[in-house]
């Protein structure tokens, strides 16, 4: 846990200060924007959806280390993933960041390391914006709600 915690702080400052996908893709078909008031973290969603499959996905906004760094990597894994799979590893990472579950690399990969949200259940809602806003997307929905 020890590793995992100094990877959290890598990804987080890493993530947090050069995020990836933080552009809007070409040709994008549903989007969504999500506000989290806990913390004042708001951002937009872009993705192209052909399918089933999440083509390319991307956000803009504006939001603490913990929101983008979350955002960035949500959006690098997301690509090329289809929705129930995005579903799954959104119930997945829920649990995780709410201290359901034990972090589980070899199933979470990068996003692990938001284990370590769970020691700040203030944070949960930063490191779940952009799931949500993800989901509301691919759902129709124009905003995300982090309740
Ligand atoms: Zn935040």
């Amino acid at each position: 846990m020890d590793d995992l915690r100094e990877l959290y702080q890598e990804v987080i400052l890493d993530h947090g200060k050069n995020p990836r996908n933080f552009a809007f893709p070409d040709a994008s078909n549903c989007e969504a924007d999500g506000y989290n008031p806990l913390c004042g973290d708001q951002l937009t969603v872009k993705a192209r959806v052909e399918g089933d499959v999440v083509l390319d996905v991307g956000f803009q906004g504006q939001g603490c280390a913990i929101s983008t760094a979350a955002a960035s990597t949500m959006t690098e894994w997301a690509k090329g993933k289809t929705r129930s799979q995005i579903d799954e590893m959104f119930e997945l990472f829920h649990s995780v960041v709410t201290g359901k579950k034990d972090a589980d690399e070899d199933e979470l990969g990068k996003l692990a390391v938001f284990g370590g949200v769970a020691e700040y259940p203030m944070r949960v809602k930063c490191a779940t914006l952009a799931w949500h806003t993800l989901e509301a997307a691919l759902a129709g929905k124009k905003e995300a709600s982090t309740e």
